[in-house]
């Protein structure tokens, strides 16, 4: 089956669909079922150095000769394009990731919208002059890196593209997109997007294939002038020392063990849903997911309580059919957070609810049941680990100060949350959270993308997402004139 209008086992260079140099493929699985879904092109460092090249030829050429205001029409007619086929590109993501349609389809709206958003932006970054020595006149210009390395996980493909490469093509780079073998489709999809809205040949290059593959080729090649990667510490770890090698400026956004904390005088019926779905959407692959969540010890049970009884109704089951929760990415994360349950039940942790898997789930496919573990102690490696599953260990604290050195006890710095009616007590804690973003009173803001994102410690460094991002990807240049 080829759930695409055309070949998924090509790559995307200067504009062309075309073989990878090595003519080998790579399968894709549906983790609903197991089935196979399409073929990809195993990407070689050969492949890898095309598209690089062809990139810098946009920038030398037609790419690099639009204004800003060409460049962010042709954003602006991506965006309209995704809109247009937001239902399909979620068909794609429920197929190729097992995201659940209503979230896929959100991941596309968010997609067109990063996209209107950097489009309208491109012609409003602007230098500034600077009062300088007499005689002179100085200014600040802002310009492209040149090629820039976009390396991306499997979680959220669309967003994530959406964010590093639709900002990064506002300020006039060139793209190379490395997506991850695990899930390509959308990817491609966007690709052939970018081409029927007339984005110059060169300006996006997609090359898929293997991780330590094609992307290594990529972190390390010397004509890539910025990377931004999303994915493990371990890999992010690995492109900062390959791209030390060429100065080349990254871009970390790492993973997360993010908490929301939820003090006595919150409103906790406002506050249930959110608890809870920053914990299972995505089946907990989401490096913000809210994996902790800090409750004062006097509300502790009401809140377990009221989280244990929505996990309980939450529904399992394949993508297609739009669940609460689908399944995780593949067997080998199934097997991740299986041991992570495992490790729960043998250190006698209290499992205070569990979804229920349906008996009709497809064999093959990658179900976990989503869990909540409650009194967890912080230390515990179930409260300090990354699992990337729809597993959230409850944790209780006695004030103030309690939940602030919980919060931020762990190597992670990405989100955080806090539930309280005592606006002092938020606008301290906003300041000595350690992270990137914190929410009060809501988590995530609905995913706002017009809000800078990263992370602090292991959590990586630099932003995307807003204005912010604008900057990460663009150089500024001082010029000083001496004329009198
Ligand atoms: P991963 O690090 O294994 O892979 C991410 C990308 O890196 C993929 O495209 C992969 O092919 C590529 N890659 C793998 N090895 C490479 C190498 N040696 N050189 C160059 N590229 C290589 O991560 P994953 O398992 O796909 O994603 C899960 C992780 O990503 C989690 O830790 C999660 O928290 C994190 N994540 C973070 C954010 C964020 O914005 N902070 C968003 C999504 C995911």
């Amino acid at each position: 089956m080829n759930p695409l209008d055309f070949d998924t086992s090509q790559v995307f260079i200067g504009g062309v669909w075309r073989r990878g140099a090595s003519g080998q493929t790579l399968p894709l699985v549906d983790p609903s079922d197991g089935s196979s879904l399409a073929e990809i092109a195993r990407g070689t460092p050969e492949d890898v150095d095309a598209a690089v090249q062809a990139a810098q030829g946009a920038l030398d050429g037609s790419w690099g000769a639009l204004t800003a205001t060409e460049r962010g029409r042709v954003l602006m007619k991506m965006s309209a394009l995704v809109l247009d086929q937001a239902d399909e590109l979620a068909r794609l993501e429920a197929l190729d990731v097992g995201k659940p349609l209503r979230q896929g389809r959100a991941d596309a709206v968010a997609l067109a919208r990063y996209l209107e958003f950097y489009g309208g932006a491109a012609d409003k970054v602007m230098g500034q002059t600077i009062p300088f020595a007499h005689g002179y006149t100085a200014f600040s210009l802002r310009e492209p890196h040149g090629v820039t390395a976009h390396i991306v996980p499997w979680n959220y493909p669309m967003q994530i593209i959406g964010r590093s490469v639709g900002a990064a093509l506002a300020m006039g780079n060139a793209c190379v997109l490395k997506p991850a073998e695990e899930a390509c489709l959308t990817a491609l999809a966007f690709a052939r997007i970018a081409q029927l809205a007339g984005l110059p040949a060169g300006a996006l290059n997609v090359v898929t294939g293997l991780g330590e593959e094609a992307g290594a080729a990529l972190a390390a090649h010397p004509g890539v002038r910025h990377i931004s990667f999303t994915g493990s510490v371990a890999v992010g770890t690995l492109i900062q020392a390959a791209a030390a090698r060429n100065a080349a400026p990254v871009t970390l956004e790492l993973g997360g063990k993010s908490p929301q904390i939820v003090f006595a005088d919150a409103d906790l019926e406002a506050a249930l849903p959110f608890l809870v779905n920053a914990g299972i959407q995505n089946a907990g692959q989401t490096c913000s997911a809210a994996s902790r969540i800090l409750v004062e010890r006097s509300v502790f049970d009401a809140v377990v309580a009221g989280m244990a009884e929505r996990y309980r109704a939450l529904r399992v089951g394949p993508a297609l059919t739009d669940p609460d929760v689908g399944p995780v990415i593949s067997k080998r994360q199934q097997e991740v957070v299986e041991g992570y349950l495992a490790l729960a039940r043998d250190s006698g942790l209290h499992i205070a609810a569990q979804a229920h898997l349906p008996a009709d789930l497809p064999a093959l496919g990658c179900y976990v049941a989503p869990t909540l573990l409650a009194d967890v102690n912080p230390a515990h490696r179930l409260a300090q680990e990354e699992i990337f599953g729809p597993v959230q260990a409850v944790i209780p604290f006695d004030d103030e100060a309690d939940a602030l050195a919980i919060a931020n006890g762990t190597p992670y710095g990405l989100v955080a949350g806090v539930w309280t009616r005592d606006g002092s007590r938020a606008l301290r804690l906003a300041k000595k959270l350690q992270c990137g973003q914190v929410f009060v009173n809501n988590y995530g803001a609905g995913g706002g993308i017009e809000l800078p994102f990263g992370g602090v410690k292991h959590s990586g460094h630099g932003r995307e997402k807003g204005f912010e991002a604008l900057y990460g990807f663009s150089v500024l240049k001082t010029v000083a004139i001496k004329h009198d």
